[in-house]
């Protein structure tokens, strides 16, 4: 349940007036309230060249060491937008501040990477009900349903719960964060096609956790999509030794994002 104190300040968010809550700047698409076309054209799109699978960047052509151990038919993998300073800002306030609405802003780049996925249904990643009352609502969730509603694809949250709370995975090696997410997800029988929706692709571990229950679970197919997806870790563009084509996002660190 949302208490008084959130909801008030939902209330407040809706009757502001339009006003970007990057740079405060004023805000004229009637589409997006929230942010401003100048913050909104300072994203970074996630173009090709990359994996097929699991999407990551690869500009050298290189195999993906990211996505081989991922169930067969699990993929693609798509992001909208780099998670860069700016971006990251905006998802910690939709994460944790209240800001639930930049899920439409968030949506609108979401949508051409569902272009192509037929019938399928959006299954939002689900927090644990603990960590879900803390904030007050699932912004995977909150995603899917601006991305249902302007796509026409179903949203069904109820395909996927969280059966184990997890500790939170960010400071974890990979081998710690598989084994941190095992059976951490139980899907319902169901053998539709569905399209995982979360806020941030940072190694895949958890959309490939959920990804594989819901295939034993009879889904033909587990495509995914997110907002943004994290750029490699400095330290581990430096420990890879390889050419960084691009500053600090190349090249990707495939050992440490497994
Ligand atoms: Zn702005
Ligand atoms: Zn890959």
């Amino acid at each position: 349940m949302v208490a008084w104190t959130d909801l008030a300040t939902h209330v407040e968010r809706w009757l502001l007036p339009a006003e970007c809550c990057e740079c405060f700047g004023p805000v004229r698409d009637r589409r997006d309230p929230l942010v401003c076309d100048v913050c909104r054209s300072r994203w970074r799109r996630i173009d090709p060249p990359m994996c097929p699978t699991c999407g990551e960047p690869a500009p050298l052509g290189l195999q993906c060491r990211l996505c081989p151990e991922w169930p067969p038919d699990f993929g693609p993998v798509r992001s909208a937008v780099l998670l860069d300073p700016v971006v990251r800002r905006l998802v910690h306030r939709f994460k944790y501040q209240g800001w639930w609405r930049l899920a439409e802003s968030f949506a609108w780049r979401m949508v051409p990477l569902v272009a192509d996925a037929g019938d399928a249904d959006l299954v939002p990643v689900p927090l644990a009900r603990r960590r879900r009352r803390q904030r007050g609502y699932n912004q995977a969730e909150r995603l899917a349903a601006a991305l249902g509603a302007m796509t026409g694809l179903p949203v069904r949250p109820d395909r996927l719960r969280r059966v184990r709370e997890t500790p939170t995975q960010t400071r974890l090696t990979p081998e710690s964060r598989r084994a941190n997410l095992a059976e951490a997800f139980t899907a319902e029988h169901n053998t539709r096609t569905a399209i995982l929706v979360d806020d941030v692709f940072t190694t895949g571990a958890t959309l490939c956790s959920a990804a594989a229950e819901l295939l034993d679970r009879g889904a033909d197919r587990v495509r995914a999509v997110t907002f943004a997806r994290a750029p490699l870790p400095l330290a581990g563009a430096a420990a890879s030794g390889t050419v960084a084509a691009r500053g600090w996002r190349w090249p990707i660190p495939f050992s440490l994002r497994r």
